[in-house]
């Protein structure tokens, strides 16, 4: 089922769902971790399941004669087939990522293809960050520079337009296509008018639901949605949670991810520095509350592959 029904159905019975957001296992890694992952959740009716897409980084080596050799790493490739196996697994719907970064539109073309036959109709199209050693993101010379060109590569091809033209009487894949939102505004954007108008391209181009970047304010989340409502933006804006887990968060948190941490819940952390998860997980179970309050169709829980303090979550709320 596109993720979009599930997340429409959940609109019209008025029942929050929740979905979580997972890692593809670190290359050497079976599918054992991820499964125990996802087990224990799977009796709280997750409405789907996203699996991230991670780009190519940079290993430097160096050569007995003092020069150095870089090489082309993958750390997490994957995600298409753990996708496939959850799907299978579970029966559960399952959103791959796919990013622009490190490929070619006929990379992100073979792709899409590999998920249509096995069976996953849905997508998170998103940019992707820089690469390691660039000093801002540079797109593939033959793919795309921004979000919003992958989102009209996957509308292209749900019409039967291949990258290379039309195929006469194809078979047309029907991906239900979902975007990045950023109740913060991301940061590389000028502000966040201009951030609110390029995710507006996005859906115009055929992305038919926002799932938004972390946040520990639900304040910031219901003043973005209120901008995006007078933008013009009408779908679903799913809020992105993660529960800090680690004293580290609060600085990495903010740098990685260009949010701000409530005074309050820094201050808990810091009085209670051998309990950061429990202090992180109360604060998630009070945002998630509220959020379901307001009505919000489907919470998305960042886990770092980690479900344990999911787990405590979605069973004080669900
Ligand atoms: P875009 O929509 O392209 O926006 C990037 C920047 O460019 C913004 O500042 C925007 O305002 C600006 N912009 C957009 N369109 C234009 C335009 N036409 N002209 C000029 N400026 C424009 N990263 C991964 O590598 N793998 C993942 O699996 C992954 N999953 C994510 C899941 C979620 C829910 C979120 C919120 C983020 C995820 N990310 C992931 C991170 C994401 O790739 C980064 O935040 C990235 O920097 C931006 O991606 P985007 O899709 O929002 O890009």
């Amino acid at each position: 089922m596109n993720v979009v029904h599930i997340i429409n159905e959940a609109l019209s019975s008025k029942r929050t769902r929740f979905a979580f957001e997972l890692l593809p296992p670190l290359k050497g890694d079976g599918m054992q971790k991820i499964f125990g992952a996802i087990d224990p959740l799977v009796p709280f009716d997750p409405a789907y399941i996203n699996i991230t897409f991670h780009r190519e980084g940079i290993k430097e080596t160096e050569l007995p004669d003092g020069g150095i050799e870089w090489h082309v790493v993958r750390r997490r490739p994957g995600t298409v087939g753990i996708s496939a196996a959850i799907r299978q697994r579970y029966g559960i719907e399952v959103v791959p990522h796919l990013i622009c970064g490190g490929l070619s539109k006929y990379d992100i073309e073979d792709t899409l293809i590999d998920m249509d036959f096995l069976g996953l109709h849905n997508v998170l199209a998103l940019r992707g960050d820089k690469s390691q050693n660039e000093r801002r993101f540079m797109p593939h010379p033959q793919g795309h520079a921004h979000a919003v060109d992958l989102v009209r590569q996957i509308a292209a091809m749900n019409r039967g337009e291949f990258v290379d033209g039309e195929v006469e009487e194809c078979h047309h894949s029907k991906f239900s296509i979902g975007v990045a939102g950023y109740p913060e505004v991301h940061f590389e954007a000028r502000d966040i008018t201009s951030d609110i108008r390029h995710l507006k391209e996005k859906i115009d181009a055929g992305a038919e639901y926002v799932v938004t970047q972390l946040f520990f304010d639900n304040r910031k989340y219901f003043d973005f949605v209120r901008r995006c409502r007078e933008a013009g933006i009408e779908v679903p804006i799913i809020p992105g949670i993660k529960p800090l887990s680690t004293l580290r968060h609060l600085e990495v948190l903010p740098e990685t991810f260009a949010v701000e941490l409530p005074e309050e819940l820094v201050r808990e952390a810091r009085t209670h520095p051998d309990h950061v998860r429990e202090v992180g997980v109360e604060w998630a179970i009070a945002q998630s509350r509220e959020l379901m309050a307001a009505g919000v169709p489907v919470l998305h829980y960042y886990t770092m592959s980690r479900t344990n303090n999911i787990q405590q979550i979605v069973k004080a709320v669900f």
